[in-house]
């Protein structure tokens, strides 16, 4: 049987918060596309430290943002493929040192001008589920379903670190809640289109819920509004 059509659904929050993971089964359960904001900015980031940019020079990561072409693929299974450049990044853009960095390049209007025109275009054409930090605010203020997840900083390091070991990387979980401690500050009292939840946004606090029922609860909520 064919799904039904709801429009595009927004899902904010901070790292960690169970947003990717969501709007991915989400998708895949509505036949959706899934785009993850995020890996844009990291995908961005991740050009700019092979380039040697200083991140501090505003002008040059603008222009790097208008020279680069930042691809996303919904491949099967719900797994997303991140270009840059053509050159395949989906690995790389998860390495400590992007996360480290990601915030910053994300902060210059600029290259988000650039990057939030290529999301809306993306939204013009399809529906998505799209996950980030501005997307109810700024991105589709008009989508017609918000979220907003967020969860306890431990849980969150928790998960992240969780999810990078699973993936093979080496790291700590003291210097993973310092990194998501640091992004939170940056995303969130940076002055363009800084993470907070859109007015009319649902709130789920996911620290104790299991991912199944976070998006059964986001299913009900937008089937009851049809
Ligand atoms: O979602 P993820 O944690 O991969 O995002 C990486 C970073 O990209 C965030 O910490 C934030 O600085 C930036 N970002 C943003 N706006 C979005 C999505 C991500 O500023 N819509």
């Amino acid at each position: 049987m064919k799904n039904k059509l709801y429009g595009n659904i927004a899902i904010d929050g901070p790292a960690g918060a169970g947003k990717s993971t969501v709007a991915r089964l989400l998708a895949r359960r509505l036949g959706y596309l899934y785009i993850d904001t995020g890996a844009m900015y990291r995908a961005l980031t991740w050009k700019a430290l092979q380039e040697g940019l200083d991140l501090a020079d505003e002008q040059q990561l603008i222009s790097l943002a208008e020279a680069t072409t930042i691809r996303l693929e919904n491949g099967p299974a719900g797994s997303i493929a991140v270009y840059c450049d053509g050159e395949d990044v989906t690995a790389a853009i998860r390495q400590e040192s992007v996360s480290n960095s990601v915030s910053l390049v994300a902060r210059v209007p600029g290259v988000r001008r650039r990057l939030v025109e290529l999301q809306r275009q993306i939204a013009a054409c399809n529906r998505v589920v799209m996950d980030g930090r501005d997307i109810g605010t700024n991105v589709l203020p008009n989508a017609p379903h918000k979220f907003f997840l967020t969860a306890s900083l431990p849980e969150r390091s928790r998960r992240r670190y969780n999810e990078l070991t699973a993936s093979g990387q080496q790291v700590d979980l003291e210097s993973i809640r310092e990194e998501i401690r640091r992004r939170d500050a940056l995303d969130t009292q940076r002055e363009v289109d800084p993470l907070r939840p859109a007015p009319g946004a649902v709130i789920i606090d996911t620290s104790t819920m299991a991912i199944e029922d976070v998006v059964a609860r986001i299913l009900t909520i937008i089937r009851g509004r049809d």
